[in-house]
């Protein structure tokens, strides 16, 4: 085993909007600081702020303003957001967007009066969504790339984090450790301050939008450092995934949500064999139809599909062809194209869609600047909880990733002007994590290397995407949930006996069966958290719906859960080493006062109080 050292004063994990942002905004607060950018794709190219399409919610024309975007925020999170960290993203996403476009350059659709245009998005009681047509992610993320190359920032591509490493007597982060994909090599990189922005990324869903590069390796990492997390029972399905049959990526791949805001009709199947459609079925689950929210209109086409009523694939179908096809083809020219490329017409003819996993509003603990528990470590993007509680609103995601990043940066140069001693890391923990790692490589008995492998990724994957789906997906109940607990660890123990051939010629430079094996272990490790989480949530709440306890539950006395490792390496940061509470309030003298804490498995699970701190429920601040 060879280990590269090197040092850079601020690290941060991933090139989305919220580490591309973090990394100029703590260049600008400090220029002389060493910033250096790790990412396991190709900066500029990977992640989901890239492929963001509807747009970025901000409070920008007359009549709107930043109180009643938080009005909806909170009204969407169903009250278990935490308040101050949705505040901040409200106001601060005015003060990101006007950046995005006079400081960095993007350009965003405008109005015949030149006023920026801002669309409708679900759950919003204003159009307040900027974009650039359907393709807003590329624009950011090329903007905000050129403003990074052009400063001079370093950047370790291909570069797969694997492990958050504290130091000896575990109280701070002394670096991460890393995989260099390109070689195979373990580098470990030292800093005085990181930042993690990886992005969650609920890919273990059998239908899934996020990007191939996305799989909840933050999170895991997170955790087994001792991080707690909170939210995780919520995973967002989008409705609307395209079904284009097995064998294509492009099935699970947005129809984005414009199509039912300008009038789509959702009709199931006909159940008798044939591919004729049958009837518009909204009008059995809400009032509002296709315009219902992301988790109402998930759950009808789930209960369809659940009643047999399906199109060829198992699915449903989206028509637009009734407002004319013309039309269609000129306001949603992206998305006939695209199912035209898999066969669909969508203008003229019916497009089969089924719902699609999204988005996880759980993540890590997080402070409004960016702390988290864990000295020196700092958390922003998808892989932060609290800021969207039990649903996010379409458009709220790439304002989270963008103003947090931009703050975190700003708060991580801060920081080190007080907090700027290089800290050594605990070498045995750098060790054992090379050990796991490097596991499924261990000679057979009788060999100098691995030279046969055994075991079947592709299988355990398959039977991971069947179990979340199945048991852990839009309807849950605690049957199911138990069943998937049951099966995820055993996926977890057919992994840990996965051997991988170590005599190649090309050795472990871009070992995709690797790669393949720890982005499951991730996975899986952190669908353990949400069956965990979700089994503990009895009640139903936004994107979290238990069949067996429909009622959303008593709104003033709201609690959200909190799941940590039982057997995190040094111990839990459980204490508030940089003066954050875990819980909005005291978490420990709660959980103990409340008797809410249990020890399941793996995991210790709480449920805390929401503090409301600027609106309860039944009030408004308009
Ligand atoms: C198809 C699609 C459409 C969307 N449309 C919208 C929309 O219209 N409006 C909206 O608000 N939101 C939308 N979202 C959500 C939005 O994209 C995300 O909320 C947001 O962009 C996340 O930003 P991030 O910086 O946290 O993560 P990302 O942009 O996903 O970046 C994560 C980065 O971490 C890197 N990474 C991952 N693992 C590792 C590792 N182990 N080591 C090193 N690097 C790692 C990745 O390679 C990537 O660079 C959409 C999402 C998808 C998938």
């Amino acid at each position: 085993m060879t280990l590269k050292r090197l040092q850079t004063d601020i690290l941060i994990l991933g090139s989305g909007g919220a580490g591309l942002f973090a990394a100029l905004h703590a260049h600008q607060s400090d220029p002389s600081l060493s910033i250096t950018v790790a990412v396991k794709g190709l900066l500029g190219k990977c992640g989901c702020t890239r492929m963001v399409q509807g747009g970025y919610n901000v409070a920008l024309a007359e009549g709107d303003s930043v109180e009643r975007h938080f009005m909806d925020t909170i009204e969407g999170s169903k009250w278990l957001s935490n308040q101050d960290l949705a505040w901040t993203l409200v106001t601060g996403a005015v003060e990101r967007i006007h950046e995005l476009e006079n400081e960095l350059g993007c350009f965003f659709d405008r109005n015949p009066d030149g006023t920026v245009h801002q669309k409708a998005f679900a759950g919003q009681t204003f159009d307040r969504t900027v974009h650039k047509g359907d393709l807003t992610g590329i624009e950011i993320i090329n903007r905000l790339a050129e403003q990074v190359w052009a400063r001079g920032i370093d950047r370790l591509e291909e570069h797969r984090a694997i492990e958050l490493i504290r130091t000896a007597d575990g109280r701070a982060i002394a670096g991460v450790l890393m995989i260099d994909m390109r070689s195979g090599e373990f580098v470990f990189v030292q800093a005085r301050a990181v930042l993690l922005a990886t992005g969650g990324g609920p890919t273990m869903y059998k239908y899934h939008t996020p990007s191939g590069d996305k799989s909840c390796d933050g999170l895991a990492m997170a955790l087994r450092a001792g991080l707690p997390l909170r939210d995780m029972e919520m995973v967002q399905f989008h409705p609307t995934g395209l079904l284009a049959g097995t064998g294509t990526r492009m099935t699970g791949t947005v129809i984005e949500e414009g199509l039912r805001g300008a009038g789509g009709y959702l009709l199931n199947g006909r159940n008798d064999g044939s591919d004729e459609p049958g009837e518009r079925f909204m009008q059995h689950y809400d009032a509002r139809q296709e315009r219902a929210t992301r988790d109402i209109v998930s759950r009808a086409i789930y209960s369809e599909m659940r009643a047999g009523r399906t199109s060829p694939n198992g699915g449903v179908y989206i028509q637009m062809h009734h407002l004319g096809p013309d039309k269609v083809r000129k306001q949603f020219k992206g998305m006939v194209e695209r199912c035209a490329d898999c066969g669909f017409d969508l203008a003229g003819g019916l497009v089969e869609v089924v719902p699609t996993a999204h988005y996880m509003m759980g993540g890590v603990i997080f402070e409004p600047d960016c702390r988290t528990v864990l000295e020196g470590l700092f958390a922003a993007g998808e892989d932060t909880g609290g800021v969207h509680g039990a649903n996010r609103l379409g458009g709220n995601g790439v304002a989270n990733s963008t103003v947090f990043g931009g703050i975190a940066g700003e708060s991580m140069a801060r920081w080190l002007q007080e907090h700027g001693d290089w800290r050594g890391p605990d070498e045995a923990a750098i060790r054992e994590s090379i050990a796991m790692h490097e596991a499924p490589f261990a000679p057979a008995a009788g060999e100098q290397a691995q030279q046969h492998g055994s075991g079947d990724i592709e299988s355990i994957r398959e039977a991971l995407f069947d179990c979340m789906w199945d048991d852990v997906g839009i309807l849950r109940t605690a049957q199911g949930l138990q069943r998937a607990q049951g099966r995820l660890a055993e996926l977890e123990a057919e992994l840990s006996r996965i051997r991988l051939r170590d005599d190649l010629p090309g050795g472990r430079a871009f070992n995709l069966s690797w790669h393949d094996l720890l982005n499951l272990r991730s996975l899986v490790t952190i669908s353990r958290v949400i069956a965990t989480a979700a089994l503990a949530r009895e009640d139903s709440r936004g994107a979290h719906f238990r069949e067996d306890f429909p009622e959303t539950g008593d709104l003033p006395n709201s609690t959200y859960t909190v799941v940590r490792a039982r057997d995190a390496r040094g111990g839990n940061v459980t204490g508030n080493t940089a003066g954050i509470e875990v819980g909005d309030n005291d978490s420990e003298s709660n959980s103990e006062s409340n008797g809410r804490e249990s020890q399941t498995g793996d995991f210790t699970l709480t449920r805390e109080p929401v503090n409301f701190t600027r609106v309860r429920p039944g009030e408004t601040i308009l």
